[in-house]
């Protein structure tokens, strides 16, 4: 006779994103039996620029999807700073980065997690969860496929699904109980080959006060841009089409070749992420046998840099915790413990480096003088060397998920 345990415990997770891949490789290798459901009738691909730190290195190292990744950076690439008037500066390289991230695509991580996915888990799409139910023996779900809706039994329920998630909203509560808006909009998306004038490895950022141009190089892939916003009126901005409000954001002064161009292409392309920036705050992460891992639970925005290596991580140690306890409530509990302080952290980073990417007047103008520092040799050489001991390149770095 088999019994449940043998057939390893069932659990329902909730998003085909990177958390949700990489909690149901997690979950296999600890021996449960995960069905991942997601909304979308079929896979993602593309998307745009995101970094892997070792943070996310070591997870996916574990998890068994480094060997399915590549660094993409253009090493052999410069980034400049532009101005809309036609003026190039040199700006701040990759290797100004602190840590030692990997460049890539976001598809890349949701491709090498999918392909590190055993065979037989179970994967159902255009499905959602409608209700959720828990008692001290396992959670029942209702999940609707298109009209039809079916009632299921788990062990464990993960919503991986996302900043607006809706497991954490039938289990934990409303959105305004959990989402800080930071009060800046992005548009973020592919082009499909280099921008204007600008060397296919070289990138650059066009900052002006309180909005911003990136566009992110590759070494083997086409570039990706990104603008960015600050709003003090985020719900206004879902008013009107996306290109519309991005260019009213740059206001109506000539725009200049580059910005020109990269405003066309947003108009251009038909695969664009368009979102405000916003962070979710919780107490805890799970109840009973539900748990939210990925930017479901902690989001910690793109100015982090880290929602990819944390969902990495959260998924690799979730696994392990759940192989090493029995009992779920104390799985769980570790779990989170060990976590917390990390995206504690990274949370206060993705609050602080929007000085980076969406810089305000006082703000560009320390960068411009930070950027003439680098220019000089022994500025240059104190700059480096504080880089190199740098706390937030440490602490993406390191491997929060060990077990
Ligand atoms: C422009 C940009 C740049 C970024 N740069 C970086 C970076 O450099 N480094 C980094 O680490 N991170 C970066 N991030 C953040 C990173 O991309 C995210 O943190 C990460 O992808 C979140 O993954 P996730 O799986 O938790 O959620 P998501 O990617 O949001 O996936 C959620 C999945 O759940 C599905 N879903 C939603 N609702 C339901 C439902 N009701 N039922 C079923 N399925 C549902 C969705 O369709 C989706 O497939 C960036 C983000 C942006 C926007």
């Amino acid at each position: 006779m088999t019994t449940d345990r043998d057939e390893g415990r069932r659990a329902l997770v909730v998003g085909l994103g990177i958390s949700g891949i990489g909690t149901a490789v997690a979950l296999a290798r600890a021996g449960w039996r995960p069905v991942l459901i997601e909304k979308a009738s079929g896979r993602r691909s593309g998307g745009y620029f995101v970094g892997l730190f070792g943070a996310g290195k070591s997870a996916a190292e574990r998890l068994g999807l480094l060997k399915n990744l590549h660094d993409r950076t253009a090493f052999d690439g410069v980034t400049y700073d532009l101005d809309r008037f036609g003026e190039w500066r040199g700006g701040l390289g990759f290797k100004d980065i602190p840590g030692d991230p990997w460049m890539m695509l976001r598809g890349d991580v949701e491709q090498a997690a999918f392909e590190a996915l055993p065979a037989d888990v179970e994967i159902r799409y255009g499905t959602v969860p409608t209700a959720i139910e828990q008692d001290s023996n396992g959670v029942t779900v209702t999940l609707k496929t298109g009209g039809t809706a079916v009632t299921e039994r788990f062990d464990l329920v993960v919503g991986a699904d996302g900043l607006r998630s809706t497991v954490r909203r039938l289990a934990f509560g409303p959105d305004e109980r959990y989402l800080r808006r930071l009060n800046y909009m992005i548009a973020a998306f592919q082009l499909p080959g280099g921008l204007d004038t600008l060397p296919l490895h070289d990138g650059c950022t066009l900052l002006e006060p309180d909005r911003s141009l990136w566009v992110f190089p590759f070494v083997d892939h086409a570039p990706t841009v990104l603008f960015g916003y600050r709003t003090d009126d985020v719900d206004a901005e879902f008013s009107e089409p996306p290109a519309v409000r991005v260019r009213k954001a740059f206001g109506p002064e000539p725009t200049g070749d580059m910005l020109g161009a990269a405003l066309e292409a947003l108009e251009a392309t038909d695969e664009l992420l368009f979102d405000s920036v916003e962070q979710v705050h919780m107490n805890t992460w799970h109840k009973g046998r539900v748990v939210l891992v990925g930017d479901s639970a902690w989001c910690v925005t793109l100015y982090a840099g880290m929602g990819v290596s944390a969902g990495l991580a959260g998924a690799d140690l979730l696994g392990s915790m759940l192989g090493r306890h029995e009992n779920v409530d104390r799985a769980l509990t570790e779990w989170e413990r060990r976590l917390r302080p990390y995206l504690n952290y990274y949370q206060q980073l993705g609050v602080q480096q929007t000085a980076i990417f969406t810089p305000n007047r006082k703000q560009i103008t320390v960068r411009r003088a930070m950027m003439r520092g680098m220019r000089m040799p022994v500025t240059s050489t104190l700059l480096r060397i504080m880089r190199t001991h740098n706390k937030s390149g440490r602490m993406k770095e390191f491997d929060i998920a060990r077990a």
